[in-house]
């Protein structure tokens, strides 16, 4: 009877958590989508999956996803594997193998683009606020003590486990919205879903064409304007991830405004000389890494390093007016309005790219 009370009770429980959890996701059904709804990873996530004959259950088993990731990488959460690993002082910790994996990932593209993107920056983005929502400006000794915990190459990677050195943190932030679009849309294309949107707080992750076949038109912010496009790219099967100093900011006693974007080498939000970067690819993860790489290099440095790679292509919005965009692009970027006003440069790949 004990038994049965018990199997009962957990049964409840697991019902419980299902209606919690189903709650959370708004669906919407029409005659040739479901529409779905959350909030997940700090941010609104919209989904159109043109696949009127999966079952209710089948999305929210989808988008159920988002709240596992959560659960796994996420800084603010006690019980996440990355939090255990940010308690662990320097001990080796046990991952899952999707963790090690998006770690891994997120260690290469930091070595990738000489510490731009810095997995290990999180010590920094928590002394300025950003992960607790409490504003403040560190001071330079502050900074540079903390400068000594960060750098990619203080994780070491063994079979099935991350050691991180000393009182090194990492943060999956400038990576996880990215990868969580690679997640949904392999989950969809695993159960047939051949179009789909996904907007993952302004990552933008699509499943082919439109319904009609033809190319989904994604809007490129303006970053001076944000209620404005300045153009847009036209893609299929894709990830456009853009990363900006106006996504996340707050303004000091001051007057000086600082942004979420930390360049590891000072410790400071980046000031590169740009104020967004955009990256299009077929690794959303990738992508998400890199336009916060970009935007940390700033336009000389960016557009060299985009040169030396294919597998991606960008836009770089500059302070000075300028328009950078790689070559790929010249076919599928329309601008829009105020992007008139700025001169647009392309970047050419190197011939051993
Ligand atoms: P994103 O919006 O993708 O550019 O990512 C910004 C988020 O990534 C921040 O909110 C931080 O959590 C984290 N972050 C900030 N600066 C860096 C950096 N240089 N390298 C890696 N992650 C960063
Ligand atoms: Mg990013």
């Amino acid at each position: 009877m004990r038994r049965l009370l018990c199997a009962l009770c957990a049964f409840a429980l697991l019902l419980a958590g299902t209606r919690a959890r189903a709650e959370e996701i708004v669906l919407t059904e029409g005659s040739d989508r479901w529409s779905a709804q959350t909030f997940a990873m700090d941010t609104l996530i919209q989904a159109t999956i043109y696949a009127p004959e999966l079952t209710r259950e089948e999305v929210l088993e989808v988008m159920g996803n988002l709240s596992r990731l959560e659960r796994l990488l996420s800084v603010t959460e006690p019980n996440s594997e990355i939090s255990a690993l940010n308690r662990a002082e320097g001990e080796a910790v046990q991952l899952s193998e999707e963790t090690l994996l998006l770690l891994q990932t997120a260690a290469e593209v930091s070595k990738e683009t000489g510490g731009a993107f810095d997995v290990t920056a999180y010590p920094l983005v928590k002394a300025w606020g950003f992960t607790q929502v409490e504003y403040r400006v560190p001071d330079g000794e502050e900074l540079r003590g903390l400068l000594e915990q960060v750098g990619y190459e203080r994780l070491v990677f063994s079979e099935g486990a991350v050691r991180a050195e000393g009182q090194t943190q990492v943060d999956l932030g400038g990576i996880a919205k990215g990868y969580a679009g690679d997640v949904l849309t392999r989950a969809l294309r695993e159960r047939g879903v051949k179009s789909a949107l996904l907007s993952l707080g302004g990552n933008i992750a699509v499943i082919g064409g439109k319904p009609d076949g033809s190319a989904w038109k994604i809007g490129v912010r303006d970053p001076q304007n944000t209620e404005e496009n300045l153009g847009y790219v036209e893609v299929k099967d894709a990830n456009v991830v853009t990363s900006g100093g106006y996504e996340r900011y707050f303004e000091d006693e001051d007057g000086n405004l600082w942004h979420h974007i930390i360049d590891p080498a000072t410790g400071y939000p980046a000031r590169s000389g740009l104020l967004s970067a955009t990256v299009i690819g077929e690794n959303g993860a990738v992508c998400d890494a890199l336009s916060t790489a970009l935007f940390v290099m700033g336009p000389e440095k960016a557009a060299d390093y985009l040169a030396g790679r294919t597998d991606v292509e960008a836009i770089l919005v500059c302070e000075d007016g300028r328009l950078l965009l790689t070559e790929g692009l010249k076919e599928c970027f329309t601008p829009l309005g105020s992007a008139g006003g700025r001169t647009t440069e392309w970047i050419c790949r190197r011939e051993d790219a």
